[in-house]
C-alpha cells in the first residue's frame, strides 16, 4: 500500500469500466444491536459485461488468510433500477452480468467481534476493519473510494479515521489500497491531541482517539504519556514520517469483553484492550502503542517488497517479518525503557525472555528466522480446528525477530562504534523515506555499508537470518556489565508444562516440546498424566509435589492414560535450559565505565543527542 494506485493487473475478468469514475458506499446501522449494518455499493457508470465483486480473504498487518465472506448475506442487485440475478461462483464472490449504467448492490454486514481484523457493530460503535466490512468490484482497484455513514439517531457518534474526510460522514479514498488499509471507528469517542511535529516543514499531527469508559483528562494525561514514545521514536529515524494527509491517529478501543491486538496501518493503528478502564493500566497498555507506532516507520514505509501490494484473495507470504515485526517488538521494549516507563530491571526480565525463547524453543532450533516469518501465514491468528505441531516447528518471528536485534544492536555497539538505531536510520535512508521496497539482499548490503566490514554482514545474515546459528548472547551482554548466566539452583524440567489441570484430570494440552523429558518418555497431545512417581496427580500442585526430593537425572515412572488407555512410561528428569540476566551489581561486582557508558547509550533517552 506503499502509494495509493497500484494495482491493476485483474484483467483476467474481460470486463471494463472505463467510464466508472468512483466506488461509493453507504452504511446505516438499522439492527445494530444484532451486531448488523446494512451497506449499499454503488457503480454509476459501468460498461455492459460481467461485474464480479468479492470480499477479501486477507487484511492490511494480519499475516494470516481469514474469510470475510462468512458475515455478509441477503445480497440483493439492482441495475438501472431493476432487481437483477447474479450468481455466486464461489463463497466470497458475487458475479453480475450488468447492462451499461447504474448498478446497486445491498447486503447485510455482521460483526461482533472487536480486535484489528475483524467487524464490531453494537449499540455503542460501528469498529470497522474495512476488508472485513466491504464488497469490492474487481478490476477497479484505481478508482477512488467515497464512503458514508448514516449515523443512528441519537447515537452522537463520531467517526475517526485515516480516510480523507469531505464531510463528517463521508470520507474519500484514493484507491482500494489505501481504502482497505483504513479502520474506521464510529462511536462516542475521546478524543486528545498527542503531539503536534514538523517533518521537513510540514505539520504533522498525531490524535488519540479513544473508544473508553474513562474520562477526558484520562484521555489528556494518556496523550502526554504517548507523546513522550512518539519522540523517542522519532529519535531513533531522526524524524517522524511524513503522514500522508499531516496527521496520525491511535484508534484505541478498550471494553473488558474486546481482544488485544494492535494493527498498524499507515497513518493510524487500531488498538483494542480488554480492560474496563484506561486509568489504572495506563504504563501496561501502553506497550502495544510503542510497537504499533514503531510500525509508523518499520513496515508502512520501510516495507518488505514481498508485502507489496496487498493481496486480497489470501495473504502475503513474507520471508522480512524477523525485521518487520521482530525488530519492531525489539524496539517496542526499548523505547519504553527510554522513555522512562519501564525500569532496567523490567527490561532485562524482556531481554531475557526473548533470548532464553530462541535458546530454547525447537522451532528455533531447527527453523530460521526467515522460515518462521514465512510461517506467519497461519500463524498470524490463523484460525483452525485441527491440531498443528506449532510448539515444535515455529518461534514466533516477534521474539526471534527480536533476537537479531538484539545481537545486532549488542553487536554493532560493541565491534564499531555503531547503534541499531544507525542501522535503522540508514534503513530509513535508503528504503523507508524514498518508500522504495526492500528485500533480504537490501538490508545485508546496508548493513555492510554501513559498518564498512563487508565479510561482517555476510556472516551476520548467513548464520542468524538465513540459518539457525545463534549469537553468543552473553558475551553480547557483557559488553553492557550484564551477565547471562546458568541460575544458581536451576528448577527440574519434565516437560509438563502444558499440562491443564480439570475435574481432577491432568491433560496435556498440545504437543509435548521436542527433546524434553515428556517427549521422550512418549507423551503426546491429550494424553492425562495419572501418577508420576508415588504421587497421583489430581490438581496443579500435585506435579510439583510429584518432584520433592529428587534431582536432575532421577527417573521416575509414569502413569498415564492415552485415548482411553493406561499406560506405563519412564520420564529422566533435567535441569530447567532457562538461564537468569542479570547487571553485573546484582552478582557483587562492579561495571567498568565502559560498560556504564554503553548502558546508557543504549538504554537511556536519546531525545538530547538527536535535537
Ligand atoms: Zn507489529
Amino acid at each position: 500500500m506503499k502509494k495509493f494506485c497500484l494495482y491493476a493487473g485483474l484483467s483476467l475478468f474481460g470486463f471494463t469500466a472505463f467510464a466508472q469514475k468512483e466506488v461509493a458506499y453507504t452504511v446505516s446501522f438499522p439492527n445494530a444491536i444484532h451486531h448488523e449494518a446494512q451497506v449499499v455499493l454503488e457503480l454509476t457508470d459501468i460498461k455492459a459485461g460481467d461485474v464480479l465483486f468479492r470480499m477479501a480473504r486477507s487484511s492490511p498487518g494480519r499475516y494470516a488468510t481469514h474469510e470475510f465472506g462468512k458475515n455478509i448475506y441477503n445480497v440483493k442487485v439492482w441495475n438501472n433500477g431493476k432487481a437483477v440475478s447474479f450468481e455466486q461462483p464461489a463463497g466470497d464472490q458475487y458475479r453480475v452480468k450488468a447492462a451499461a449504467g447504474k448498478l446497486r448492490l445491498e447486503y447485510t454486514l455482521f460483526g461482533n467481534w472487536i480486535d484489528g481484523t475483524y467487524a464490531g457493530i453494537d449499540e455503542s460503535h460501528a469498529h470497522l476493519n474495512v476488508p472485513a466490512a466491504f464488497l469490492f468490484p474487481l478490476g477497479m482497484d484505481k478508482l477512488s473510494r467515497k464512503v458514508t455513514f448514516n449515523l443512528p439517531k441519537g447515537s452522537e457518534w463520531k467517526i475517526a479515521t485515516q480516510l480523507k474526510p469531505l464531510s463528517e460522514t463521508t470520507f474519500t479514498a484514493p484507491g482500494l489500497q489505501y481504502f482497505m488499509d483504513s479502520p474506521i471507528e464510529l462511536a462516542r469517542y475521546r478524543q486528545a491531541l498527542v503531539a503536534e511535529r514538523q517533518t521537513n516543514g510540514k505539520k504533522q499531527r498525531i490524535w488519540y482517539v479513544g473508544h473508553i469508559a474513562d474520562d477526558q483528562s484520562v484521555a489528556d494525561q494518556y496523550a502526554a504519556m504517548i507523546a513522550k514514545v512518539v519522540d523517542e521514536q522519532a529519535a531513533i529515524w531522526g524524524e517522524l514520517p511524513a503522514f500522508d494527509y499531516g496527521e496520525y491517529r491511535f484508534l484505541h478501543d478498550v471494553h473488558p469483553e474486546n481482544g488485544g491486538d494492535g494493527m498498524e496501518h499507515r497513518n493510524s493503528t487500531v488498538i483494542t484492550q480488554p480492560r474496563k478502564t484506561v486509568k489504572g493500566n495506563e504504563s501496561q497498555l501502553l506497550g502495544t502503542f510503542s510497537h504499533e507506532f514503531f510500525h509508523a516507520w518499520n513496515v508502512e514505509r520501510l516495507r518488505p517488497k514481498s508485502l507489496e501490494p496487498f493481496d486480497f484473495s489470501h495473504s502475503d507470504i513474507s520471508s522480512e517479518l524477523w525485521l518487520a515485526e521482530g525488530f519492531t517488538q525489539y524496539y517496542g521494549n526499548l523505547v519504553l525503557k527510554r522513555a522512562g516507563f519501564r525500569t532496567l530491571e523490567e527490561c532485562l526480565h524482556v531481554f531475557s525472555g526473548i533470548v532464553n525463547t530462541v535458546l530454547t524453543s525447537p522451532g528455533a532450533r531447527e527453523f530460521s528466522p526467515v522460515q518462521a516469518s514465512r510461517y506467519a501465514v497461519f500463524a498470524d491468528a490463523g484460525v483452525a480446528v485441527d491440531q498443528t505441531n506449532m510448539s515444535n516447528i515455529f518461534t514466533s518471528y516477534y521474539t526471534y525477530g527480536a533476537s537479531v536485534a538484539l545481537a545486532l544492536d549488542l553487536s554493532l555497539r560493541s565491534s564499531y562504534r555503531l547503534t541499531l538505531d544507525d542501522y535503522m536510520r540508514a534503513l530509513w535512508k535508503n528504503h523507508g523515506r524514498p518508500e522504495i521496497p526492500y528485500t533480504i539482499p537490501n538490508l545485508e548490503k546496508t548493513l555492510a555499508l554501513l559498518t564498512k566490514d563487508e565479510p561482517f554482514a555476510r556472516k551476520f545474515f548467513a548464520d542468524y537470518v538465513y540459518g539457525t546459528a545463534k549469537p553468543d548472547f552473553a558475551a553480547l551482554f557483557a559488553h553492557a556489565g550484564f551477565i547471562l548466566r546458568k541460575p544458581a539452583n536451576p528448577a527440574l524440567y519434565t516437560g509438563l508444562e502444558r499440562v491443564q489441570v480439570a475435574n481432577g484430570e491432568a491433560r496435556i494440552s498440545g504437543s509435548t516440546i521436542k527433546g524434553s523429558p515428556a517427549y521422550e518418555a512418549g507423551l503426546d497431545a491429550g494424553d492425562i498424566v495419572i501418577r508420576l512417581g508415588r504421587q497421583r496427580i489430581n490438581d496443579a500442585s500435585d506435579l510439583a509435589k510429584a518432584l520433592e526430593g529428587h534431582k536432575a537425572g532421577d527417573s521416575l515412572d509414569l502413569l498415564y492414560s492415552h485415548r482411553g488407555e493406561k499406560k506405563q512410561t519412564t520420564i529422566k528428569l533435567t535441569e530447567s535450559p532457562v538461564l537468569e540476566l542479570v547487571a553485573m551489581e546484582v552478582a557483587g561486582k562492579q561495571p567498568g565505565a565502559d560498560m556504564v557508558a554503553v548502558r546508557a547509550q543504549w538504554l537511556n533517552s536519546q531525545i538530547k543527542q538527536t535535537n
